[in-house]
């Protein structure tokens, strides 16, 4: 059968202020570096052959029911306001209803400019590309809702940054590209009726449930609280949690600067634009509660009587953190054994965390190894560990199965930051055995698979990624 991709497109069909319609770019000499098959079925896609898929996917040639365009929005990026973003490299080419019954956007991104790209060429390098390719594919499989990656294609072309680079063109997939920014735009011009236009959009694609924009507001706030929770289970630092980053969907969308965590300490930051530290791995609650605040700032532009939805918009806001930390100590909890709540369990996680910070422990390995018995191996004074696990170890008396809990909700793969430059590194000069063998890997990330323990070792002192930069 023929490549076909069904589209069924509802952005294109709001008004003209919502975007700018424009065909992506077409590149040099577009080639196939993979394609999500698995992804493309489950959306409905036909997949062909990789010559015909690379001129799609490369932007070359426009698949037949695809309506192009960029979406506009603006956002605070580090805590200012910026007023002109918008898709700067990216073009939106349609959805689709998949399978499932899920509606989800195609998205080509570095197709070239448009017309909200500033100073910006449009493109995108290899590196970042195949950053995004594998590591939101992980966090798929790790079961943290994600933007997805569909296909990867080298361009041909050289993009210059600090000096020149293959250029690449990433296909996401999300279940919009709906932002916070997206409301923030409209709000910030007063243009009240795109902004209910919006409201309703968001609401039916969605949260069906939710009523009006305050009913919105909280189902963002539970969607974005319980995202926050997964990522800092896993020790996921985002690194641009921009409001422009931050899906109202609720998914993690725009792999820049972001990485897991080695060895375990909360202030760790890696986004080498970060200097205030203000995405630091235990900050991002806080800035999520931040970027809510936005999104009601946004919302409530819309209502005829702003100042009486403050007080509502306040609580919802308000009441974020509490939401946030039930996540987290339900997913921590998990990952301790535990399936009983007591009030006492705050304290026996922070406890661990707390030994683990002094203890240069790598975060990830030593909750992996709790099930398996040699967690004290992972603090550079055991006797630390030990002092503590006499407390889980009587909490745990009568937990029907705490092993087989801990080892689904504690990965024993995460894509570890070292292993990705390796991979872009061999990519870069030809060589994508890592880049395949890290995705076959990370689709299984809660089984041992022996043979690949190598993707499991943290970083030896000299491997050590310091910062990463962002995905321009
Ligand atoms: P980001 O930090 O990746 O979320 O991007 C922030 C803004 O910069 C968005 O509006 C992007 O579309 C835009 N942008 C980033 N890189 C480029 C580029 N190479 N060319 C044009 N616009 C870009
Ligand atoms: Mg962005």
């Amino acid at each position: 059968m023929a490549f076909t991709i069904p589209f069924d497109n509802t952005y294109a069909a709001l008004p003209g202020q919502f975007y700018s319609k424009l065909a992506p770019q077409a590149v040099k000499a577009p080639r196939l570096i993979a394609v999500n098959e698995d992804l493309a079925r489950i959306m409905g896609i036909t997949p062909g052959g990789p010559a015909e898929m690379a001129e799609v996917f490369g932007g070359n040639v426009q698949p037949d029911g695809a309506d192009p365009l960029a979406q506009l929005y603006s956002g605070h990026q580090f805590g200012t306001y910026n007023p002109q973003l918008g898709d700067g490299r990216a073009i939106l080419l349609g959805e689709t209803v998949g399978t499932d019954g899920k509606r989800r956007d195609i998205q080509l991104k570095g197709s070239g400019r448009t017309p909200y790209s500033r100073g910006g060429d449009g493109r995108a390098w290899l590196g970042p590309v195949l950053r995004e390719y594998v590591v939101s594919e992980a966090m798929h499989a790790l079961g943290i809702p994600t933007t997805r990656a569909l296909a990867a294609v080298e361009t041909g072309e050289t993009v210059w940054r600090e000096g020149g680079l293959p250029g690449a063109v990433l296909t996401r997939v999300a279940a919009s590209h709906l932002r916070v920014g997206t409301f923030q735009v409209f709000a910030a011009r007063g243009d009240k009726q795109s902004l209910r236009q919006l409201t309703d959009y968001a609401i039916a694609r969605h949260f069906p449930e939710a009523e009006g924009p305050m009913g919105l507001l909280k189902a963002v706030r539970d969607a974005q609280a319980e995202l926050i929770a997964v990522w800092m289970a896993v020790g996921f630092i985002h690194g641009v949690m921009n409001t422009d980053n931050s899906s109202i969907s609720g998914e993690t969308i725009d792999y820049g600067p972001c990485a897991f965590m080695d060895v375990y300490h909360p202030h760790t930051v890696f986004s080498s634009i970060d200097r205030g530290r203000r995405y630091a791995y235990a900050n991002q609650p806080n800035i999520a509660v931040w970027n809510l605040a936005q999104l009601a700032t946004a919302l409530i532009q819309q209502l005829d009587d702003p100042e009486a939805a403050v007080a509502e918009a306040t609580g919802i806001v308000h009441a974020m953190p509490g939401l946030t930390e039930a996540a987290w100590l339900r997913r921590f909890r998990a990952k301790l054994g535990l399936t009983s709540a007591r009030e006492s369990d705050l304290e026996l996680v922070t406890g661990l965390l707390t030994r683990m910070a002094e203890n240069q422990s790598d975060f990830t390995n030593t909750f992996r190894a709790l099930a398996a018995g040699t967690a004290r191996d992972q603090f550079t004074d055991p006797a630390v560990f030990d002092g503590w696990a006499e407390g889980w170890q009587a909490r745990l008396e009568g937990e029907p199965d705490p092993k087989a809990v801990m080892r689904a909700a504690n990965p024993a793969f995460i894509p570890r930051n070292h292993r990705i430059e390796e991979m872009i590194a061999g990519a870069v000069a030809g060589d994508y055995a890592l880049f395949h063998r890290l995705n076959a890997v990370l689709a299984r990330p809660y089984e041992d698979q022996p043979e690949h323990g190598d993707l499991q070792r943290p970083p030896l002192p000299e491997e050590v990624v310091q910062a990463t930069f962002c995905g321009t």
